[in-house]
C-alpha cells in the first residue's frame, strides 16, 4: 500500500483551478521532491495531503498510510487522528518563538499525552531524552535551552524536523522548507530530511523552488505546471524547464 495516494484531486478557488485531476502514489520510505513555478499548486497539494483542506467536487480521494483522509468532497472523521502521523513543515513560523527549542520539540508529544501535561511543562524524563536525541540527530543539540526565536532559519527548520520525529510522524510534508535559507543552511535541512528518510523509513514529500536540490537529495520528482502533474519520474531525468 502506498504511504500517500491522491486520486483525481481537483481544487478550485473562485475562478482559479489550482489543481486539475491530480493522481499520485508515493510508496513508504520514498523521498519525493515536488517542484513547479510559484502558483503551480504545490502548497495546495500539500495542504490536501495534510488533511487541512478538501478538494472540489466529489471525484477525489486522498489516502495516507492506508487511511482515508478525504473522499467524495468530505474530510474523513478520522482526519485529526491521521494528522498525528503526519509532520508538516512550512517555509517559516514553524516554532513558537518565545518558547525554548526543547519545549517546541516536546510539543511533538502532545498527540499522545494529555494536553494539560504539556501546558504545565510536565514532560517525562524519557520524553525529554527523546527530544534531545532528535535534536542531536538533526545536528542542533547545543541549542536545546535557547529560545527558538534566537535560532537561525535553518536551525529552526531542523528543530521542526526534530519535533516531527518526536511526534512519531511516518510521513513528513515539507512546503518550501528551504526557500528562505542560504545554500549551506538549505543543504543541512535537506540532509536532515534525507537522514531520517533513510534511517527511519519516513516518507518525505518536500516542495522546492530549485530543481538542483531535487536532483541532489530526492530520487524522485513530481513537477506541477498549472495544477497538473507535468513530470513524475527519476529526478536525474528532470529537464530544466520546470
Ligand atoms: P505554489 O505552492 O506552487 O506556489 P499554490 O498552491 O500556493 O502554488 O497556489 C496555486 C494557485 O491557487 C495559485 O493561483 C494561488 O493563487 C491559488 N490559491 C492558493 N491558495 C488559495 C486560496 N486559499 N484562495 C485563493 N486562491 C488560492
Ligand atoms: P506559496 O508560494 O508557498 O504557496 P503563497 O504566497 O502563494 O505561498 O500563499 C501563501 C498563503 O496564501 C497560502 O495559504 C495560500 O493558500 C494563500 N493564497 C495564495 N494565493 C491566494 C489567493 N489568490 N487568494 C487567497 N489566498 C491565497
Amino acid at each position: 500500500v502506498p504511504a500517500v495516494r491522491v486520486e483525481k484531486l481537483s481544487k478550485r478557488y473562485g475562478k482559479t483551478l489550482a489543481l486539475r485531476n491530480v493522481s499520485i502514489d508515493v510508496a513508504p520510505g520514498e523521498m519525493v521532491a515536488l517542484i513547479g513555478a510559484s502558483g503551480s499548486g504545490k502548497s495546495t497539494l500539500i495542504r490536501h495531503i495534510a488533511g487541512l483542506e478538501r478538494g472540489s467536487g466529489d471525484a477525489c480521494r486522498v489516502t495516507v498510510l492506508d487511511q482515508v483522509m478525504q473522499s467524495e468532497g468530505r474530510l474523513s472523521r478520522d482526519a485529526r487522528r491521521i494528522r498525528r502521523e503526519i509532520g508538516v513543515i512550512f517555509q517559516q513560523f514553524n516554532l513558537v518563538g518565545r518558547l525554548s527549542v526543547l519545549t517546541n520539540v516536546l510539543v511533538g508529544c502532545l498527540g499522545s499525552v494529555p494536553a494539560w501535561r504539556g501546558t504545565f511543562g510536565l514532560f517525562t524524563k524519557a520524553e525529554q531524552q527523546e527530544a534531545m536525541r532528535a535534536l542531536a540527530r538533526v545536528g542542533i543539540a547545543e541549542t536545546v535551552r535557547q529560545r527558538s526565536s534566537t535560532l537561525s532559519g535553518g536551525q529552526q527548520q531542523r528543530a521542526a524536523i526534530a519535533r516531527a520525529l518526536v511526534q512519531g510522524a511516518k510521513v513528513i510534508l515539507a512546503d518550501e522548507p528551504i526557500a528562505s535559507l542560504d545554500p549551506s543552511s538549505a543543504r543541512r535541512v535537506m540532509e536532515a530530511l534525507g537522514e531520517i528518510n533513510r534511517a527511519d523509513g519516513i516518507t518525505v514529500i518536500v516542495s522546492l523552488h530549485q530543481v538542483e536540490y531535487a536532483r541532489l537529495y530526492c530520487p524522485r520528482t513530481l513537477a506541477l505546471r498549472n495544477g497538473e502533474v507535468a513530470f513524475d519520474g527519476p529526478s536525474a531525468a528532470l529537464t530544466n524547464d520546470f
